[in-house]
């Protein structure tokens, strides 16, 4: 095994400032969660995590899932009537939420949106998040087809 992966460092410094420590049940759920971003719920990280750690309960998945979400390490996505999912990416993004197959898809927002769209709030709403989803359905085959099978980017 190489040194510590940029993904290892990252848990380690975000666990130690919470005054918490690495375990290799947290490492594992953190690299499962990096691996495949898909937004999972609690029971399919821990169907994936069991593959690599087989002693692993889902208890511990859903404590380790917890100790990460309040690090900051990973987001919480809830959508109504669905079970918790998990989410990596830190950065401000929005969710599209594919109504036909139930995936949950990263939309990236550009600087300051959000910002700006705090700017409707009246006076004396103080928003400490705003989440944007998005819910329709994704096309990429037909879209694909569309484009030139050689084109420049
Ligand atoms: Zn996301």
């Amino acid at each position: 095994m190489a040194t510590h992966t940029e993904f290892q460092e990252a848990l380690l410094h975000k666990l130690s400032d919470s005054g918490l420590r690495s375990t290799p049940q947290r490492e594992v759920v953190f690299k499962v969660m990096l691996q495949k971003r898909d937004h999972p719920t609690a029971d399919e990280v821990f169907a994936r995590v069991k593959s690599a750690m087989p002693s692993i309960s889902l208890a511990t998945v859903y404590n380790c899932l917890d100790t990460l979400v309040s690090c900051g390490l990973i987001r919480q996505v809830n959508f109504e009537r669905g079970p918790t999912r998990y989410c990596p990416n830190l950065h401000p993004h929005a969710h599209f939420h594919d109504l036909q197959t139930g995936s949950t898809h990263d939309i990236d927002l550009p600087p300051g949106l959000i910002d700006q769209v705090k700017t409707i709030l009246p006076e004396g709403y103080d928003a400490s998040s705003v989440e944007i989803i998005f819910r329709g359905k994704t096309s990429f085959a037909a879209a694909s087809a569309i484009l030139p099978a050689t084109g420049q980017n």
